[in-house]
């Protein structure tokens, strides 16, 4: 079972995020991301919404999908940053990991 970690939203600040929770779910960066990978980067940045910190160090190898082509950050209504979203992710995984 996941555990919610609720304040994970502002611990992943520290890394560089500050964009996920201005994301409103819309799908737009699934559809231009050329991985063509399910709800990729949707689903990392609705993990950080609802504090699903487990969830993010469980499948950290899916971060390392990311090409950093900016696709989803240009294109993004919102004016999120996934691209910078999925970096501070991995700094904070490989944070956690080297506490551990
Ligand atoms: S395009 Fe922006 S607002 Fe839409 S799901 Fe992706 S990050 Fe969220
Ligand atoms: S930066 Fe990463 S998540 Fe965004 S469109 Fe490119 S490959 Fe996909």
């Amino acid at each position: 079972m996941t555990r919610i970690t609720p304040d994970f939203a502002k611990e992943l600040k520290q890394y560089g995020d500050d964009t996920a929770l201005i994301c409103f779910n819309c799908g737009t960066c699934v559809a231009v991301c050329p991985l063509i990978s399910e709800s990729f980067p949707r689903r990392l940045i609705r993990y950080i919404q609802i504090g699903a910190r487990d969830r993010i160090l469980e499948n950290s190898n899916d971060l390392y999908k990311c090409l950093h082509c900016g696709l989803c950050t240009e294109t993004c209504p919102r004016g999120a940053d996934p691209g910078e979203v999925i970096l501070s992710l991995k700094r904070f995984a490989v944070a956690t990991w080297r506490k551990m």
